[in-house]
């Protein structure tokens, strides 16, 4: 099969059937093999007798219903899970992303040799209290992930090789940084095609203003996990290293102070009236408890199922 379309989607049921249609037409004009996965997280309204009603139509619909809403990125796993196409194409219900970008993302993946092509909506049709918060998130999300040519992290278009989306695992909100996701297991051919965007046409949208909170405490988590995620101990151990030597050090002068005072006749105050004494012993706790998390996190990382997850490109 040549293509996989995932769309996850939540309470859309007036824009289905017009999609489906959409998908169709442009599979069928440039001769694709095709199946779209319609995944309903868990929608209110009829969305999935929408679905079922699609499916008994075409035998290239198929549909997951989830027993409710998890949220856009277990529904994208799943579609991946589920997906047997060379290419995946991944777009969204809303009718925001055009099919009719499929043929040439598809080509850029086979041809060009790209593992994951995201759509960038360099005109877009949102309000401002969005657009405007979203070139701050890309920004961000370029500078920690080191994909430096992305401009629209979050496009709901992508395309993928078939194996990224294979081993690759999207959960919690992750969805945002999948291209940071593709790099870190070691996809790194990532490239974007300006695509078209409309208004939404139907429905309203399913994310407030707090994607951006929880979008930036996500891209902390990722920069963390991929950089420190196999060995913790290399950023907590060095770090309470550090402290409990310095305040070690701090501390012996402290009393050295005190002893050379004494011992020179010149006054003196006791070590424990001296505030320096309370600032060095806080250093050490602080020291050794950042130890302490490092072999934790060591001894957490040594049972973690990704301890020993290498990806194999190529054998001989
Ligand atoms: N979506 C989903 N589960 C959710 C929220 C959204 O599957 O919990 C789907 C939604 O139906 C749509 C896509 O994710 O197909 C993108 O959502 P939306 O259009 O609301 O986001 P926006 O375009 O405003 O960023
Ligand atoms: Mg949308």
């Amino acid at each position: 099969m040549n293509i996989s379309v995932i769309v996850p989607l939540y309470n859309e049921e007036e824009s289905l059937p017009e999609l489906t249609a959409w998908i169709e037409r442009v599979m069928k004009a440039h001769g694709f093999s095709y199946e779209i996965i319609f995944v309903n997280d868990g929608s209110t309204d009829r969305s999935w007798q929408v679905i079922e009603e699609l499916s008994r139509q075409s035998a290239a619909v198929k549909g997951i219903k989830f027993r409710r809403n998890y949220g856009k990125s277990p529904a994208l796993f799943c579609g991946f899970e589920r997906a047997q196409g060379d290419v995946v194409i991944t777009m969204d219900a809303d009718l925001q992303d055009s099919p009719d970008e499929i043929p040439e993302l598809y080509r850029m993946i086979t041809e060009d040799g790209y593992d994951l092509v995201s759509g960038w909506k360099r005109k877009r049709y949102d309000p401002l209290s969005k657009t405007i918060p979203t070139k701050l998130f890309n920004a961000t999300a370029r500078a920690v992930s080191g994909i430096h040519n992305l401009h629209d992290f979050n496009c709901g278009l992508k395309a993928y090789r078939r194996e990224v989306v294979k081993n690759i695992e999207v959960y919690g909100e992750m969805h945002r940084y999948i291209p940071y996701l593709a790099k870190n297991a070691g996809f790194t051919r990532i490239g974007e095609k300006v695509v078209h965007h409309q208004a939404r046409k139907y429905g309203k949208t399913k994310f407030g203003l707090n994607r951006f909170v929880n979008g930036y405490l996500d891209l902390l988590t990722l920069w963390f996990l991929s950089t420190f995620g196999v060995k913790p101990m290399h950023i907590f151990g060095f770090l309470g290293s550090i402290m409990f030597v310095l305040g070690f050090v701090a501390v012996v002068a402290v009393g050295g102070m005190k002893l050379y005072d004494m011992y020179h006749g010149n006054p003196y105050v006791l070590v424990t009236d001296n505030p320096y004494f309370y600032l060095a012993l806080t250093t050490m706790i602080l020291g050794t408890q950042l130890f302490l998390a490092g072999f934790i996190g060591e001894l957490i990382a040594r049972n973690a199922p990704e301890r020993n997850k290498y990806l194999i490109e190529k054998e001989l």
